[in-house]
């Protein structure tokens, strides 16, 4: 299948063209034909597979086929969990826009609310927002979505995650007429919360699920590396910087601190790196993820704040420093390399404290992972194993001993006594089964020897 089988309108194709697409990717494939027919989507695909084009074709497509409804509201609302996506969406989209009549326009939290007033006064076509910096505007009146054509959420997973329910619905209501499309994109279908929305949300949907959001990625090289604590963590990263080829690179960190602390340490080093978090206000963050996208910064150090969607072509490693402790969180970060066909590796190094979140992984991706190991690196580390229950002290009550014996010998005592050798004639007291590791707390393991 080519773009041109699409019938595009002819500036839309042009741009395609000129972006040097022509093959659809899999979810653009499906999301395109079935959004241009006026379907409510409900889509799940792969990190980096295509997903912004699959909906800002047909999105354009719409605009520049049919009348606005009204010549002051704006036609299409683009939602997203996070502002450097917004951002990223936003980009997109204006490579769409700037040879048309359509405006759009950015609207993120932690910035400026009356420059916003500003630009949404001026009646733009396309809002990409985050969810509740555009319900505050929504409820001062600063914009009005009765003529909203098409509402479309990314990653909408992750906003119901972030707890943005209740402005996903404000704006839902607001722009609650019959023509309107709503097309949901989320990492997993398997979300209960994105259902129940869905049913709140979207009309006789039409269900999408490319391969499953969570199935293995091809392009991307993963190596699992056990560590012992924090400063073998630190060694193993110097390893591997030093050792991988790559042109920029992003390393996860469990906390905000770690973020700061370790692009402090690299740069020590003269290691080009910067560290990303949500403690800095917008106009830092921004700063950083432009200045990383240009390539200004060979290292970003970041939480699961840069995750999802970022979409940044050089990043060829991926480092989890710290496992996250949402093991769909895995296949995001890793997802931030090997973008559109393109190669990539992902190191994770796990440590006691990433343990339980490693087993989640395991259990996300449905395979037994084997740990690599570097000469002279080695983790004294094995691994966790579930406790087992502790026994009660059994004292053994002559009378009830006896009774037990009896009555079970009569059964059948092979399911009893292993040999007299073993047990001393004493019964075994069965087990119970350890729980697996992945639902029991930390408490609850031992180290493997
Ligand atoms: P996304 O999943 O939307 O973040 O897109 C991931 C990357 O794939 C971006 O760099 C897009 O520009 C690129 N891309 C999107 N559609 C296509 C296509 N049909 N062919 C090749 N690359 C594409």
């Amino acid at each position: 299948m080519q773009f041109s089988d699409f019938g595009l309108e002819r500036r839309l194709m042009t741009t395609v063209d000129h972006l040097g697409f022509t093959e659809p990717t899999e979810i653009q494939q499906q999301a395109i034909p079935a959004a241009m027919q006026g379907h409510d989507l409900i889509a799940s695909s792969k990190t980096g597979s295509g997903k912004t084009l699959a909906f800002i074709i047909p999105a354009l497509q719409r605009l520049s086929k049919n009348r606005a409804l009204s010549k002051r509201d704006p036609r299409v609302v683009i939602l997203t969990p996070t502002r450097e996506l917004a951002k990223q969406v936003y980009a997109q989209l204006r490579l769409f826009t700037s040879n048309t009549q359509f405006k759009a326009v950015l609207v993120l939290g932690g910035e400026n609310f009356n420059d916003q007033v500003k630009v949404l006064e001026k009646d733009p076509h396309f809002i990409v927002a985050t969810p509740g910096r555009l319900a505050d505007h929504l409820s001062q009146g600063h914009f009005y979505l009765n003529g909203l054509e098409l509402l479309i959420l990314d990653e909408a997973d992750r906003m119901l995650d972030l707890g943005f329910a209740e402005q996903l619905s404000q704006i839902n209501k607001a722009a609650d007429h019959r023509k309107r499309q709503t097309l949901l994109f989320s990492a997993t279908l398997d979300h209960a919360q994105v259902n129940d929305f869905a049913k709140e949300l979207l009309n006789k949907p039409k269900r999408i699920a490319i391969g499953g959001a969570f199935t293995e990625h091809q392009d991307i090289n993963k190596r699992f590396y056990l560590a012992d604590n924090l400063d073998h963590k630190e060694t193993l990263l110097q390893h591997f910087l030093n050792t991988e080829t790559y042109q920029q690179a992003i390393i996860f960190t469990a906390t905000r601190s770690d973020t700061e602390r370790l692009a402090r340490l690299l740069l020590e080093q003269d290691i080009n790196a910067v560290a990303l978090s949500g403690e800095l206000n917008q106009s830092q963050r921004n700063q950083i993820m432009d200045g990383f996208s240009k390539g200004h910064h060979k290292i970003l150090v970041t939480t699961d704040l840069a995750s999802r969607g970022l979409d940044l072509v050089n990043v060829s490693l991926v480092i989890n420093f710290d496992m996250p402790k949402h093991a769909e969180e895995f296949i995001h970060r890793i997802g931030r390399t090997g973008r559109a066909g393109s190669k990539g590796d992902a190191i994770a190094f796990v440590g006691p404290k990433d343990w339980l979140s490693f087993k989640n992984v395991e259990g996300l991706l449905e395979q037994t992972i084997r740990f690599d190991c570097i000469d002279g690196l080695k983790a004294k580390f094995k691994g966790l194993k579930p406790k087992k229950p502790k026994q009660k002290p059994t004292k053994p009550n002559a009378e009830k001993l006896v009774k037990a014996t009896q009555a079970t010998s009569k059964k059948s005592t092979k399911k009893i006594f292993h040999s007299a050798q073993d047990v001393g004639d004493m019964p075994i007291i069965k087990r119970k089964k350890p729980l697996s590791a992945q639902y029991i707390e930390d408490t609850d393991l031992d180290e493997v020897e």
